[in-house]
């Protein structure tokens, strides 16, 4: 079968952030693809890159914070690195919407939701208040908001953490972009809320034919929601491939002690597994495999960096042989 078009294409991107002492390689080499109805995770602690990944195919980055120095991103086809700011202002909410953890940060807390809701749909959209307003509450009625109008009529400190995120959902989707960024959204909201916030997000993608790329910690939440998974660490993809194949039999040691921590691995009474040690600095990141100080199953080989290797679409940068 044939895939459509990747919406999201990333190609071997170097980015670092330049400092007056050090300078930290925040993306050393990063791939990643994402076609259209498909939910994407990307995981790794912080300091793995995936934030950095998902602010910069939006160009959300300070400018002159940072300096990439390799490497393509492209979303439908356009170049964002050389895109304009008039264009960058036009995809924006068109082409891609992010989510973010805190919905706070993304509201105007002095307006209430309506207004926003109304400024976002007619910016992108030649409607009428009256067609707008149709628009935001159809939008927030397929949020699963049993009184749409009370809840434009708000401030967002009026509505609950759960409920500011359905807002930010409803959106994200209200221009229909081909592509939404979804960065930490529910890690303030309890696990009920999560996972209801999560099954709505992902009836919606697929209802639309919506990429999602979801950007978190909590490799529950991957297994749960996504199709496929990449998993980031010192800013480099270190394994990726279909959820179902990465859980079933992951493949990088880092991978493996992500998931060893998963509440559910642990026999009742013993300690949850962490991975030890910390993520080194990424001003001063070892050659070789970046993980090594903390892998049970460093080896001479691995003073030489891996790449990605692998049988079709499930891929590690790991010298240790896979099992057939
Ligand atoms: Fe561990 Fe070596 Fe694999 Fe790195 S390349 S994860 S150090 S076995």
């Amino acid at each position: 079968m044939n895939m459509p078009p990747a919406v999201l294409v990333i190609d071997n991107l170097s980015l670092e952030f330049p400092a007056w002492r050090s300078t930290a390689k925040v993306l050393n080499g990063v791939s990643l693809r994402l076609h259209p109805g498909e939910i994407v995770g990307v995981i790794g602690e912080s300091g793995s890159g995936k934030s950095v990944t998902a602010l910069l195919s939006l160009r959300l980055l300070a400018e002159h914070s940072y300096r990439v120095t390799a490497g393509q991103l492209r979303v439908l086809g356009r170049d964002m690195l050389a895109a304009s700011e008039a264009q960058l202002l036009k995809v924006r909410g068109r082409d891609i919407a992010m989510i973010f953890q805190e919905p706070m940060t993304a509201l105007n807390p002095t307006r209430r939701i309506g207004r926003q809701m109304l400024d976002v749909i007619r910016h992108h959209q030649p409607l009428s208040k009256a067609q707008a307003t149709e628009r935001a509450v159809s939008l927030l009625r397929d949020m699963h908001i049993a009184d749409p109008e009370a809840v434009m009529a708000s401030y967002p400190f009026e509505l609950s953490g759960g409920m500011r995120q359905r807002v930010m959902i409803a959106l994200a989707f209200s221009c229909d972009p081909p592509l939404l960024i979804a960065d930490e959204p529910t890690t303030a909201l309890d696990v009920t809320v999560q996972r209801q916030v999560l099954l709505l997000l992902r009836e919606k993608a697929r209802a639309r034919n919506t990429a999602v790329l979801l950007i978190t910690h909590d490799m529950a939440l991957v297994s749960q929601f996504c199709d496929r998974v990449y998993v980031m660490y010192t800013g480099a993809v270190v394994e990726h491939g279909p959820v179902h194949a990465v859980m079933a039999q992951p493949q990088h040691p880092y991978t493996q002690g992500l998931l060893a921590a998963l509440p559910g691995q642990a026999r009742p009474g013993a300690e949850l597994h962490s991975i030890r040690g910390q993520v080194p600095d990424l001003a001063e990141l070892p050659s070789g495999c970046t993980f090594r100080e903390r892998c049970d199953k460093a080896m001479p080989a691995c003073a030489q960096r891996p790449l990605l290797r692998g049988h079709g679409d499930h891929q590690r940068a790991c010298w240790l042989e896979v099992g057939p």
